[in-house]
């Protein structure tokens, strides 16, 4: 358990150093990135070292696994902010809205529906990102490019959900700061100031690109 408490604060710390520096190259102000460690896939018990050496926002990607590992932890350690960064269907809005803190991936009408009906009822208005399919893909989730401005509008006006950033997943196998320099585009066009983007492979990358939330999985917490 010590070992596992001292490889967690190295693991951090080692992320966080090349965050800041990718920061001051960048020239954002400090605190501007937020990192997000993604710890889908690994138990309570790998988590919590992480949890003890500082980290306080996490990011999971299925609803379910979310509600067997998070209740527990969040008892413990009451300032925890989880992040939710996978699809959502529509009859798991209310879990979601339960169970998370920030919602990163409204992707479509029916979502932000069912979110806003959620988020009233629960009387828990939760902000959001708007995901959006940055590089065009058949197979990934998020608003096409080209509606991703029309959208987070009317995600607003209509549902009036609180929609403070966008969020994407660019290609694989490509290099990745043109798809971030694109989202970050699109967020000015949007009024937005929070950009979710850049994962173990490109934060740095990311963070250049003006990113303020980076998703860090497998560098933080070892292979899947
Ligand atoms: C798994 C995941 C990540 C983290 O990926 P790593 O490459 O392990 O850092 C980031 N964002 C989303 C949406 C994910 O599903």
């Amino acid at each position: 358990m010590a070992d596992r408490a001292e490889s967690a604060a190295t693991r951090l710390d080692y992320i966080r150093t090349r965050m800041e520096k990718a920061r001051r190259r960048f020239g954002a102000p400090p605190e501007a990135v937020e990192l997000v460690a993604v710890s889908k896939t690994f138990p309570a018990e790998v988590i919590e070292p992480y949890i003890a050496a500082g980290q306080r926002v996490f990011g999971e990607n299925r609803v379910q696994e979310a509600k067997e590992k998070w209740p527990g932890l969040r008892e413990k350690y009451p300032d925890l902010s989880l992040h939710l960064i996978g699809p959502l269907q529509s009859n798991k809005a209310r879990e979601a809205v339960a169970l998370f803190d920030v919602i990163e991936t409204v992707d479509r009408e029916k979502i932000a529906a069912a979110l806003a009906a959620e988020m009233a009822r629960a009387e828990r208005h939760l902000p959001c990102f708007v995901q959006v399919n940055i590089g065009g893909e058949e197979q990934k989730a998020g608003v096409p490019v080209d509606d991703a401005v029309a959208f987070v509008r009317h995600c607003r006006e209509v549902y009036g959900l609180d929609i403070v950033g966008l969020m994407c997943i660019p290609p694989d196998g490509q290099p990745a700061g043109p798809y971030f320099a694109h989202l970050a585009a699109l967020g000015r066009m949007a009024g937005v100031e929070r950009l979710s983007m850049g994962m173990s492979g490109d934060f740095e990358t990311a963070i250049a690109m003006g990113a303020t939330h980076v998703r860090v999985g497998s560098a933080i917490f070892g292979k899947r």
